[in-house]
């Protein structure tokens, strides 16, 4: 008599799970591009699609300034390093992009990792035990969650950019050795910004310390895109910000943490992610300080990008669709039902537009929406016929007249 093994229980336990997904409309297929990342993408079916969907808010992901810093950092770096930074896995061009963003986001020291993830998953438990109070709004990042479980802090959740949550929770904290608060910058389901102002002057009165991910705001945020902490006039307020080089910042890979000498190198002796983990490539590094001494030099990515956001928002909700207000360049586009945003960028696929779906449980029930995120690759004529094929799609499907 044959009998399951536990494997072959395992297997199908798994089965029986991805079949519920696939039932529930919540299985997430990866969509397959043939060409470089960028305003318009090409996919494996060989249709061209103007793309409104990556976190490639400056464009530089697939411009060829990048390629070619990448390139230029290999032959001189190579392709890698086969070692964690502390055994020999740190170049002049690690030292040399540390240096940069700690310049570009107003703080002393800067430490790499392989990932943002990365970056907050190895922040909390190397600076702070039980004696202390970890204080997070509930709509951080899942990396932020995860990195405050991997602590023995005590854990405190404030209601989503909730500054009276936060006060209270800052009051409960009070008997704590230190407290920080730990926000997104910049949430980007909603693009809503957080309220860093307020929140800097509640830190100030419960001697509080602050922490901000910046990942999607680093680059292009503020008057010469230093982050969130500049567009809310904070600089200098902030105790500890993380960040990605996934996103505005070149688009590869790679996360930082920036703060004050003592924090970063405690996080060099203790941070687990920084520790146990290869070094950045140098093609990723040397490519990274390129974006950096870009930015620096001019505002013109920046603002191009705030240009094309400020058209996009305008002429979108010209046309009857009802958004998330706001300044930032997540654009959400409220469909409200989960069936009507699946048909709505169904549908603009077809058009030509690539965006997202969300729904529940990425966004709350009855939120559902897509997605748009901007990016200064946009030429105002590429945004023009995505946004006829809103209007398309949309008296299509009866949601505007
Ligand atoms: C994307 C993102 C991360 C993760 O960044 P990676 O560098 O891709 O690991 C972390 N936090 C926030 C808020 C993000 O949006």
């Amino acid at each position: 008599m044959s009998q399951t093994t536990s494997r072959q229980q395992f297997i199908g336990k798994l089965s029986a799970s991805l079949n519920q997904l696939r039932e529930e409309g919540l299985y997430k297929p990866e969509r397959v591009i043939s060409s470089r990342q960028g305003a318009v993408v090409t996919c494996d079916d060989g249709r061209q699609l103007i793309n409104l969907c990556a976190n490639n808010y400056l464009g530089l992901s697939g411009d060829e300034s990048m390629v070619q810093a990448s390139i230029d950092a290999t032959r001189e770096f190579g392709y890698g390093l086969s070692s964690v930074r502390f055994i020999c896995g740190t170049q002049t061009v690690h030292k040399q992009l540390e240096k940069a963003i700690a310049e570009f986001v107003g703080t002393e020291d800067c430490i790499l990792y392989a990932a943002a993830f990365d970056a907050n998953g190895g922040v909390f438990e190397p600076l702070f035990d039980e004696n202390d109070a970890i204080i997070s709004d509930a709509l951080n990042h899942a990396s932020i969650i995860d990195g405050i479980r991997l602590c023995k802090a005590a854990r405190y959740r404030y209601a989503h950019n909730d500054m009276a949550d936060l006060e209270t929770q800052l009051k409960a904290a009070a008997d704590k050795r230190h407290r920080i608060i730990v926000t997104d910058g910049v949430f980007s389901m909603d693009g809503t910004i957080a309220q860093l102002d307020r929140i800097c002057d509640l830190a100030d009165q419960y001697d509080a310390l602050v922490m901000i991910d910046e990942c999607h705001a680093s680059g292009f945020m503020g008057a010469t895109g230093r982050g969130t902490h500049e567009h809310h006039n904070v600089m200098g307020r902030i105790d500890i910000i993380t960040g990605t080089l996934g996103k505005a910042l070149g688009g590869a890979m790679g996360g930082f943490t920036a703060a004050r000498k003592e924090v970063i190198d405690t996080l060099r002796q203790k941070s687990r992610p920084y520790l146990f983990s290869n070094t950045l490539a140098p093609s990723i590094t040397g490519a990274s300080l390129s974006v950096l001494q870009r930015l620096s030099a001019s505002t013109e990515l920046r603002d191009r990008l705030h240009a094309n956001t400020a058209h996009f928002r305008r002429e979108i909700a010209a046309l009857g669709f009802t958004i998330k207000p706001g300044t930032h360049p997540v654009v959400p586009v409220m469909l409200f039902d989960a069936p009507v945003a699946q048909k709505f960028a169904a549908r603009l696929y077809e058009l030509g537009v690539l965006v997202t779906g969300f729904f529940y449980p990425v966004v709350p029930m009855g939120q559902a929406r897509v997605r748009v995120q901007l990016s200064a690759a946009h030429s105002i004529e590429q945004l023009n016929t995505a946004l006829a094929a809103f209007a398309q799609a949309g008296r299509e499907l009866g949601l505007i007249r």
